[in-house]
């Protein structure tokens, strides 16, 4: 399975702004050598030697994640629909199929997670189809309320595509042959973390999530969940200050998702739903303190990542 994150930051969009951009321009000509530039090699050197922070940036969109499998028998399989699934779509529609299905699977209707579908262009030609999911009994007026004026000025009826809106009603599911687990998670008015399969290989999506003690009880329904898998794409949105300061935000602290993934055994922890305030050197900074808070841990061996747009994670 392969994953690739469109949107990793949580609440609303984040666009580097024209400071930031001139503080990563000036750090790094402060940083030149004349010797940096004598040659295309050592230009390439340098470059590569530059921290994440100035040479690069990690993404405003709000959360859209697509998971890719030899399972789905070619259909697109994407979570959430953040201001990151207009990315999605204009790559879609440049690899120029003449048709493509799209299975989008919503954890929850908070804007971050609705508000790029109006802009999603493969749902306006039809010969597209779109299968919408979610637990949520009444999530197709949802999605259908947000476009319509004076909030949009066209309505969801306008998306030429062949559309179904499937309730969930059981987990296990499948799409195609890849198999699909869903559980209720700690936020305010809910959240659904989804668990993907394939083989032995499980990808678990856990956005907008503020864990509590019943996540780590080694109960059945936990350990069906979460147990062995090989990765976890979890809300780290806060500092453990910041999460005490905000109980009930419904996010969690860094430092709580990896004793989550260590009680777990989970192999790859990927820090998203990355908090608006923090610029993209701080962001970064979670996931150096998030390695360290590992490497003192009692029970260590989980390899820590975050989650950046146009990022892809392949697992096997
Ligand atoms: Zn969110
Ligand atoms: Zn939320």
């Amino acid at each position: 399975m392969n994953v690739h994150f469109w949107g990793v930051r949580g609440s609303l969009p984040t666009p580097l702004t024209p400071a930031q951009l001139r503080s990563k321009i000036s750090s790094i000509i402060q940083r030149v050598r004349p010797d940096d530039l004598a040659s295309p090699e050592n230009k390439e050197k340098f470059l590569a030697s530059l921290p994440d922070y100035l040479f690069g940036a990690v993404g405003g969109n709000t959360p859209c994640v697509e998971i890719s499998s030899s399972l789905t028998e070619g259909a697109k399989v994407v979570l959430d629909a953040g201001t990151g699934i207009r990315e999605f779509g204009l790559a879609l529609l440049k690899e120029r199929l003449p048709s493509v299905s799209c299975h989008i699977l919503f954890s929850h209707f908070h804007w971050d997670h609705v508000q790029g579908l109006p802009f999603f262009g493969p749902a306006f030609n039809p010969s597209n189809s779109l299968f919408f999911y979610s637990p949520v009994r009444d999530f197709r007026e949802t999605l259908e309320r947000q476009m319509t004026p004076p909030h949009f000025p066209i309505t969801m009826e306008t998306m030429g595509a062949h559309k179904e809106f499937r309730v969930l009603e059981s987990s296990p599911f499948a799409i195609g042959g890849l198999k699909v687990s869903f559980r209720l998670m700690n936020h305010p008015g809910g959240c659904y973390a989804y668990a993907f399969e394939e083989g032995a290989t499980k990808i678990i999506y856990s956005t907008d999530t503020e864990l509590v003690p019943a996540d780590f009880e080694k109960n059945e329904e936990n350990t069906t969940f979460f147990r062995n898998a090989s990765a976890l794409i979890i809300d780290s949105q806060y500092t453990l200050g910041e999460s005490i300061e905000k109980f009930n935000w419904g996010h969690s602290a860094f430092s709580l998702t990896a004793d989550f993934a260590a009680s777990w055994n989970i192999r790859n922890l990927i820090l998203f739903h990355h908090e608006p305030e923090k610029d993209d050197k701080k962001v970064l900074g979670m996931l150096r303190s998030t390695r360290w808070y590992i490497d003192h841990l009692e029970k260590r061996g989980v390899h820590v990542l975050l989650a950046q747009e146009g990022m892809d994670f392949a697992l096997q």
